[in-house]
């Protein structure tokens, strides 16, 4: 084994490294040395998340920490590992997965003035590991640019989310369909943990390890589990209930924004409820149900209206996989059932609120489940509709067709916008508007921005990128000077081809 060089890029004072995870050692990760990035360049970073592990801007400019993030050297006690998982994929076991492109440095921790969490520090697109099967290890620019932006989209969204610190570029090739340059993106979150790591060590009887790695998760994100009385007491039936709960609450804030994540394998599916591994993610531009976002998805597994469902059932996949921990199939299910009145609720939350209500009811219910529809049959811009409708609350005003020229269906839009004027003169409509503009956002990452960004940084133009990224960070406020980016797609949007190719 090699030993990646050490260097001594200094945090902001008092922020600590420590090993996390990694303290587990074997067989829970394998140190490894990062592989050098040829000649990396800075492509992007985001200030917001740089504020989580302590680094201000100029650490992004001084080349001991752009060696750091690049992969091409680590800071000082630290070491590089790679941790085993496995995990369902397209409803299939596929064995031992693991980290095959992505090395944990280590977690940051705050100093202790400073409120908030620690966050374990990764690299993805590093190199090879002993998990990178058929893989060369790498990532590729335009991959890395959608998982960065992304990350930061949905953080600003207020939707749970791995964080992304910046991308290093390289002019080194990288082979997929075609020739691309590699990159690498420094991807932040409390815990990387998944679904497929505990599935690694139940499917192979390793029970002593499972219990280690549960213990682990409970004492460190879900120590309330310890003292449950629910479940007979069982800590982990408790945790199944927590991740189920938590993952509801986010299949909910997907579904109610419009977002595909197109790859929901176990291994994809974080055990503390983030959205993570974006791969070949769209936010919806009109309104389909079953909208297949990843070109390799030919069987429609992971369609956006089938998300809620496969979350379901990547958690039953858990719950097997807590089995020998919880010893009653009963509690199992009973954890698992939460699941049933959690998603629909949080799911009738989330649309109460795009409505301009605090809280939903029948009414509510009935009126958005049948906007939906109306949305469904004529194929409208999800955003832009969501998006009018909250500006179209403030006066309720039946000759402002901003709304109604959205449909086809003129009539029956016309009807629903009736009934909605009706169930919004119970509130101030003022409160109604302004929370209307707080939850429907003016900017999502549609496919074409994102790759516009893409196309100006492959010939090394970053500043678009950057502009996106700084829209993209307050997306619910206006911005005049990008207002073409809360637009329709243009035509070509619909030829960009999104595969599992990253
Ligand atoms: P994903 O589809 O990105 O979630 O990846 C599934 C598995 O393949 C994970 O174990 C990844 O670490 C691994 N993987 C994906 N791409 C590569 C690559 N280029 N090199 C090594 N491993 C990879
Ligand atoms: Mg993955």
């Amino acid at each position: 084994m090699t030993i990646s060089p050490q260097t001594d890029a200094p945090l902001s004072q008092g922020w600590q490294w420590s090993p996390g995870y990694a303290a587990l050692g074997s067989p829970f990760l394998t140190p490894v040395p990062t592989q050098a990035l040829p000649h990396p360049y800075l492509v992007a970073y985001s200030a917001s998340a740089a504020l989580l592990v302590g680094l201000d801007a100029d650490a992004f400019d001084s080349s001991s920490w752009q060696q750091v993030l690049a992969g091409n050297a680590t800071p000082q006690g630290c070491q590089a590992t790679a941790s085993v998982y496995s995990g369902h994929q397209f409803g299939v076991w596929a064995g031992q997965l693991g980290d095959g492109r992505a090395t944990l440095l280590g977690e940051i921790a705050p100093p202790q003035q400073h409120a908030g969490v620690a966050h374990e520090f990764q690299l993805k697109g590093a190199g090879l590991t002993p998990f990178s099967r058929m893989g060369d290890g790498r990532a590729v620019l335009r991959s890395s640019i959608r998982e960065f932006l992304c990350s930061e989209a949905m953080h600003a969204l207020g939707i749970p989310t791995t964080r992304a610190l910046c991308i290093m570029g390289s002019d080194a090739p990288v082979y997929r369909e075609q020739i691309e340059t590699a990159a690498v993106v420094t991807r932040l979150a409390p815990s990387f943990i998944r679904f497929g790591h505990f599935e690694h060590f139940s499917f192979r009887n390793q029970h002593a390890e499972l219990k280690t790695l549960a213990d682990y998760v409970i004492t460190r994100y879900y120590p309330e589990c310890l003292a449950t009385q629910q479940f007979n007491g069982n800590p982990y039936c408790a945790l199944l209930q927590a991740v189920t709960s938590r993952t509801a609450r986010l299949l909910a804030q997907w579904q109610a924004v419009g977002f595909c994540h197109g790859v929901m394998n176990t291994d994809n599916m974080s055990i503390l409820g983030l959205t993570m591994d974006y791969g070949p993610f769209q936010f919806l531009d009109a309104f389909d149900p079953g909208h297949i976002c990843n070109h390799s998805d030919t069987q429609g597994r992971y369609a956006f209206h089938k998300q809620p469902n496969v979350a379901y059932w990547n958690l039953h996949c858990l719950a097997q996989a807590l089995l020998p921990l919880i010893e009653d199939p009963a509690l199992a299910t009973a954890a698992l059932e939460t699941y049933k009145t959690d998603y629909p609720q949080a799911f009738d939350a989330c649309l109460a609120a795009k409505l301009g209500f605090g809280a939903a009811s029948a009414a509510t219910q009935t009126l958005a489940h049948a906007v939906l529809q109306l949305l469904a049959t004529d194929r409208v811009d999800y955003t832009i509709f969501w998006r009018r409708l909250s500006h179209w609350a403030r006066a309720c005003d039946p000759a402002d067709a901003s709304v109604r020229d959205l449909f086809v269906n003129r009539a029956e839009i016309d009807a629903w916008l009736l009934q909605y004027s009706e169930l919004l003169a119970h509130v101030p409509r003022a409160v109604a508007a302004d929370l209307m503009l707080k939850t429907n956002p003016q900017y999502v990452l549609r496919n074409h921005l994102g790759e516009v960004a893409i196309q100006a940084a492959q010939k090394k133009d970053f500043v678009p990128l950057a502009q996106l990224l700084a829209v993209l960070e307050h997306p619910f406020d206006e911005h005049p000077a990008y207002a073409s980016y809360a637009d329709f797609p243009p035509d070509w949007a619909s030829s960009i081809a999104i595969s599992c190719s990253s």
